[in-house]
């Protein structure tokens, strides 16, 4: 339980029983990522300590309430942390992202750092007996990219451009080149980023910042630009130097979570090259089925993401080193079976 920022305490509870409608999950595996990372250093607005942290999360359903028909004991899961109300005009047009009562497992409902959890069996989605349970905890971050692209429509042959190369924009770029982007190009400073992002389909990795790197996109598409850009480092200069990669009538993502206000920005580039900027919110259910089999079949090898893993008695040290190193990391897992 995290009591106040940076400030991690261990609990004991009760073991959690299923009402209708609930199952427990004992829990494998939680990844941490830069919203668990904001929580714990305060920087997340709106949040109430003391919250049990925790939302990209895998695990195996331990027990069901009476009336749960789609999962069993003994199946593994992984956990879609959106909570929706269901019933709200968004939930009602599927987009359970923009739910007016919107909520994140572990923020306002209490996470997966923990030995069992108790929800609600809809959160919870079947995954394969063969993949591994740590690897599968970036199915989440998955979803949330595949829901990005979805909305970015990328058609075969466009050039797409990646900025940053975290696990998110390597994510981007493996799905890009499986979407049939041509050529996908890849901004990070970090050789041994670029060197995964190769791997993950990139065509040309551009090792510089992203306000150096403009040029070098207009020279790999011929001097046009590129169809689509995402940004995955939620800079506020990224914004500008984003749409400068584009050609007319091009697609900007501001994939990544930012609070920085953008300076020195006009909206006239929007009306000169006809741009569209495109947001995207986390994920909604439809996603997780898609994104599990993405993994599943191979077409997306999660394994490379996971830099360090920590027992669960040990968090409190999991996000000190991530706090000291953010951008060593890709992916922190806690192990909650340790
Ligand atoms: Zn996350
Ligand atoms: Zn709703």
């Amino acid at each position: 339980m995290l009591e106040a920022p940076r400030r991690f305490g261990i609990v004991d509870r009760p073991l959690p029983v299923a009402d209708s409608g609930e199952v427990i999950v004992r829990v494998a595996a939680t990844a941490v990522c830069h919203t668990d990372l904001s929580i714990y250093t305060g920087d997340h607005p709106g949040v109430r300590y003391p919250v049990v942290l925790g939302h990209e999360a895998t695990g195996v359903v331990d027990a069901i309430g009476p009336d749960v028909t789609v999962v069993r004991p003994g199946q593994r899961v992984i956990i879609n942390p959106i909570i929706s109300c269901g019933h709200c005009d968004m939930c009602r047009r599927g987009s359970d992202n923009l739910c007016r009562n919107a909520g994140l497992f572990g923020r306002e409902v209490e996470g997966s750092m923990s030995e069992y959890v108790r929800l609600a069996a809809r959160y919870v989605h079947p995954l394969p007996d063969y993949l591994p349970l740590a690897a599968a905890t970036l199915i989440e971050t998955l979803a949330t990219v595949r829901h990005a692209q979805l909305r970015l429509d990328i058609r075969r042959g466009e050039p797409v451009v990646v900025l940053g190369q975290g696990a998110t924009g390597l994510l981007h770029t493996r799905l890009a080149a499986l979407a049939g982007a041509n050529p996908v190009i890849v901004v990070s400073r970090t050789r041994w980023k670029l060197e995964l992002a190769e791997r993950m389909g990139a065509r040309y990795a551009v090792s510089a910042d992203a306000e150096k790197a403009v040029s070098e996109v207009l020279r790999l598409t011929g001097g046009a630009g590129a169809d689509v850009v995402i940004d995955t480092t939620g800079g506020a200069e990224t914004l500008r130097t984003g749409l400068d990669m584009l050609r007319p009538g091009g697609r900007f993502s501001p994939y990544a979570v930012s609070h920085a206000c953008v300076t020195g920005f006009s909206t006239f580039p929007l009306y000169y090259k006809e741009i569209n900027i495109i947001g995207s919110r986390a994920l909604v259910a439809a996603d997780m089925a898609p994104s599990i089999e993405l993994v599943a079949s191979g077409a997306v090898d999660v394994a490379p993401f996971i830099t360090a893993t920590y027992p669960l008695n040990r968090a409190a040290e999991a996000f000190e080193e991530y706090e000291r190193n953010p951008g060593r990391i890709l992916r922190i897992v806690i192990d909650s079976a340790a």
